[in-house]
């Protein structure tokens, strides 16, 4: 008796073990791509075979070497590219639908509802990582958790939580209104002082945030905020900084103009948001301070030159024409002066999905092409700490790859039409056309 039962756990083990070799077995695939894109060197490697085993590329070889096989994932006629990334994202907002998306009229749970659609369309569209940088409650937070336990499909996410603010500052909504019929914002979202902002800074962490976003200057999208204008003082920043720094995170600063961005570089931050308004001076200071700019000309576009709001109130002094031309002009002076660039559009202020529409953006204010994949791929990973894992197809970093038909180092307008996605060894969409 004693003996049949040890040969009985004796087979069951074997045969467990033989389910979990084929499970492995069955992590691996092989891609044959028609070129791959050499992020670092800017060069195409023609007719590559990439081994893909369990969510990292394994391999990189030439196709032409080994007799072709029926299992292989057919991208020949494609070019592969390393998964695309957007650094300033509000996956869980929809702002672009204005009045229809009121922010404090929802019930929290509607943010994490939106979130879920926008995060499959951001992979759809090539996105294998983002940062999401704010929205109401902790709804990216969600998302995130989501994401990475399987339940729904999206890109890799880095969440920030609401963005910290000061009273009346960006992102304090209710503005000119009587305190008696004041909207609230949520706590830990406005903080006055080193004190509270530590706090703040100290709530984020402990409701899971990867980083740390606050407002610098005002912004276009509250009411009575002028984007131009300086808001947390150079301590209260610096205390967000320090704050952070003691979990190993960064700052995040949302700022247009040129106080504003001295005072968050001053203070330490990993990144400023927008940039705007940036004159040489803070140019000079960001450059030296080695700090990443996030300048999200697809979202300008968007609201400036598509919807043609009316942001006369806000001490800009020209049309919305003139201040998009600014912005790009301002892009184009960073870019030439050597500033770290990192791609991040701004998504929710205009429909999510369009997001590589600012290459061409980029490109037409005089970013080289291939510069401009790099800030979406290899700068995007170093703004995020990344850099060891993703924004190359090389060997050892993880298996994030799409493909697109057609050179994006001739037309940046290729990146729009993505028709194969990978995220981590997983194909989250493949519509490849089965003519030539
Ligand atoms: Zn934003």
């Amino acid at each position: 008796m004693k003996t049949r039962t040890r040969l009985g756990l004796g087979i069951a083990t074997l045969v467990v073990f033989v389910v979990s070799a084929q499970a492995d077995e069955e992590r691996v695939s092989v891609l044959r791509a028609g070129r791959v894109l050499d992020v670092v060197s800017g060069q195409y490697r023609s007719d590559v075979l990439i081994t893909i085993e369990r969510g990292l590329i394994r391999e990189i070889s030439d196709a032409s070497e080994v007799e072709a096989s029926s299992d292989w994932i057919d991208l020949s006629e494609y070019t592969v590219l390393p998964g695309l990334m957007d650094v300033h994202t509000h996956l869980c907002d929809n702002s672009y639908l204005g009045a229809e998306f009121d922010h404090w009229a929802l019930p929290a749970a509607s943010f994490g509802i939106v979130g879920v659609v926008n995060a499959k369309k951001l992979l759809d569209a090539g996105f294998t990582t983002v940062r999401n940088v704010s929205e109401p409650y902790y709804a990216g937070v969600a998302l995130r958790n989501a994401i990475r336990s399987g339940w729904i499909e999206g890109p890799r996410m880095f969440v920030s939580g609401p963005m910290i603010t000061m009273t009346g500052g960006h992102g304090d909504w209710g503005g000119w209104m009587a305190p008696e019929h004041e909207v609230r914002t949520p706590a830990e979202t406005v903080a006055d002082g080193v004190d509270e902002v530590r706090k703040a800074v100290r709530a984020h962490i402990k409701h899971g945030v990867d980083l740390i976003k606050v407002a610098a200057t005002g912004g276009f999208y509250t009411e009575g905020s002028i984007p131009g204008a300086a808001t947390y003082s150079v301590p209260e920043l610096r205390a967000a900084v320090e704050e952070a720094a003691k979990r190993g995170f960064v700052v995040a600063a949302h700022a247009h103009g040129e106080d504003g961005i001295s005072n968050a570089v001053a203070a330490g931050v990993r990144s400023i948001e927008h940039a705007s308004l940036m004159e040489d001076a803070s140019l000079q200071q960001v450059k030296e301070g080695g700090v990443f700019l996030v300048m999200d000309l697809l979202a300008a576009h968007y609201d400036l030159l598509e919807t043609d709001k009316d942001y006369s109130d806000k001490q800009l002094g020209s049309s919305n024409e003139d201040t998009y031309r600014a912005y790009a002009d301002r892009f184009a002076r960073a870019y030439r002066a050597g500033a770290r660039i990192a791609f991040g559009t701004d998504s929710g202020v205009y429909p999510h999905g369009r997001n590589a529409e600012q290459f061409a953006l980029m490109v037409e204010a005089g970013m080289e092409p291939i510069d401009a994949i790099r800030s979406a791929t290899l700068w995007a990973a170093e703004l995020l700490g990344i850099e060891k894992n993703a924004g190359q197809v090389r060997e050892g970093l993880w298996a994030d790859l799409i493909a697109v038909k057609g050179d994006p180092l001739a037309d940046s307008s290729t990146l729009k039409d993505i028709r194969f996605v990978m995220k981590a060894g997983k194909i989250a969409k493949m519509e490849l056309s089965s003519t030539h």
